[in-house]
């Protein structure tokens, strides 16, 4: 069959559609032409879109914000977006619990959940994704006793590829809400969640320099150093930079770089410089230091509120990988990527950011059954121009599958379904309730077959 044609539609889902939009994410490193876009308003209209799409046989992907540095919310068939179905549905003061539609970006949420008195427990870098998008590939942040944003959903509505409702709970429709918390967009389109925050507050972040080796064999004191910790490294260097946030009831106050150092020259003067880099790489490990020098090694203290100190500024485009590994193995794995580094004369960009999440236990959870520490790698992109990542990133990855890694789900990466299957105890019963909800598969795309579906060997290898 065809393209479907955007006058075939009916009016009412004429009104919700368009035939001209090319998908792109944050990053600008996949992008995909759908044949349709849908922006329904209501879950009706997404039980209709499911229906046309069944009747098709057409694939049908959900996208958040497009923050998935890979092609995990990439489509040639029909898309769908349910921004616009952002509203708080119902509170809980008491219970710290929101229901919110899941279309809802993290930054409305602050400001809605703000308003009565509450706040997420934990965040990662940003907050311009989708409720929905975060919840389906498990986006963690920092905090040794504080699991991934996964672990905060109290239950949701999951519209499914026969256009059923499924409300779904630790109670109700209990191996769906399993599967459903980390869900990678290949169970339906989830309309509706409801959160576990807490009371409102405030955090003061700490940020300062370390040398290296000495945090790598102090490891687990890091770990546990304050409510939210984690670690910066500058590669071709034994600098770090350790930043640790706790709850506080002191005025808000920032100390530390002033704007225009950290915009002017952590952001703009940076970029021209590593666009320099890209013609002379042996600059790289130089402009590290310099850096670290000059903006990162001076403590930073800031008090404000929860999600404006979790938060970041994440630069520019770039390549990230990131995997999760037992945080016991990270300092061995950390000094191998060192290793790994120098003996291969690599030049690498910093920071290698090491982030910790308490174990879970949602299926798909890159944190499943094991405290966890994510090592993140990064090139960046300047002015969206590409570096060389790949030996980088082959090297890297060897190294997390030593120690049994779990790639994050939105981040481009090398595991097949066997690797996959081997490390997560509930992949098998994931893909039972998928096969079970999605018979014809018109959830999946081509990263769900490359890395879940597939049993073919070596296909997801970089
Ligand atoms: C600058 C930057 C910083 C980041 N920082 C962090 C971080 O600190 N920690 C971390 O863990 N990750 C981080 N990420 C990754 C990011 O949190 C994830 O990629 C997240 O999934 C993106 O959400 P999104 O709304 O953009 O979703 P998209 O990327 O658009 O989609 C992600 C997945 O969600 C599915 N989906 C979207 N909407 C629905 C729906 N309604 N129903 C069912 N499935 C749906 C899609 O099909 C897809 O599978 C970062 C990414 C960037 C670019």
């Amino acid at each position: 069959m065809g393209p479907y044609r955007f006058d075939q539609l009916s009016p009412e889902l004429q009104a919700i559609a368009s035939d001209n939009f090319t998908f792109q994410n944050w990053a600008k490193t996949f992008r995909c032409s759908p044949e349709l876009l849908f922006e329904p308003t209501t879950e009706e209209q997404v039980r209709q879109v499911i229906l046309l799409a069944k009747s098709l046989n057409k694939p049908l992907k959900a996208f958040g914000c497009g923050h998935s540095p890979s092609d995990l919310a990439c489509s040639p068939g029909f898309m769908m977006n349910i921004d616009k179905m952002n509203n708080l549905l119902a509170v809980d003061t008491k219970a710290c619990r929101a229901t919110v539609q899941a279309g809802m970006s993290l930054h409305k949420l602050h400001q809605v959940l703000r308003e009565n008195g509450l706040a997420l427990s934990n965040l990662g870098s940003i907050s311009d994704q989708s409720i929905a998008g975060v919840m389906a590939t498990a986006t963690h942040g920092t905090g040794a006793e504080y699991g991934c944003l996964s672990t905060m959903i109290v239950d949701l509505t999951l519209i499914t590829a026969d256009g059923s409702i499924l409300f779904c709970s630790p109670t109700e429709n209990t191996d769906v809400f399993e599967a459903a918390r980390c869900s990678l967009g290949a169970l339906g389109i989830i309309t509706r969640m409801t959160l576990q925050a807490e009371p409102d507050f405030k955090l003061e972040a700490i940020q300062k320099p370390y040398k290296f080796s000495d945090i790598l064999n102090d490891w687990d004191a890091v770990i546990h150093s304050a409510q939210h910790a984690r670690v910066w490294w500058y590669p071709h260097t034994d600098d770090c930079v350790v930043w640790r946030a706790n709850r506080t009831t002191k005025e808000i106050s920032r100390s530390g770089p002033s704007f225009l150092m950290e915009r002017g020259y952590g952001f703009h003067a940076y970029q021209a410089m590593l666009n320099i880099t890209r013609y002379s790489t042996y600059l790289i490990p130089y402009l590290t230091k310099l850096m670290f020098n000059t903006l990162h090694s001076q403590p930073v203290q800031v008090v404000d509120v929860s999600n404006k100190v979790f938060n970041f500024d994440c630069l520019f485009p770039q390549y990230v990988n990131e995997w999760a590994i037992d945080w016991k193995d990270a300092p061995d794995a950390l000094r191998k990527l060192d290793k790994f580094i120098a003996d291969n004369d690599l030049k690498v960009h910093f920071p290698v950011e090491i982030r910790f999440v308490d174990e879970d236990d949602v299926w798909l959870s890159p944190a499943y059954g094991r405290k966890t520490c994510y090592i993140g790698v990064i090139m960046y992109r300047p002015y969206g121009k590409p570096v060389p990542y790949k030996k980088y990133w082959k090297g890297y990855e060897d190294i997390m599958r030593e120690y049994n890694g779990r790639p994050h789900w939105a981040k481009a990466h090398g595991q097949t379904r066997q690797d996959l299957e081997a490390s997560y105890p509930k992949f098998d019963d994931f893909l039972r309730v998928r096969q079970q909800l999605d018979p014809q598969g018109m959830f999946l795309n081509d990263y769900l077959r490359r890395h879940v579906i597939s049993s073919e060997k070596e296909t997801a290898r970089l």
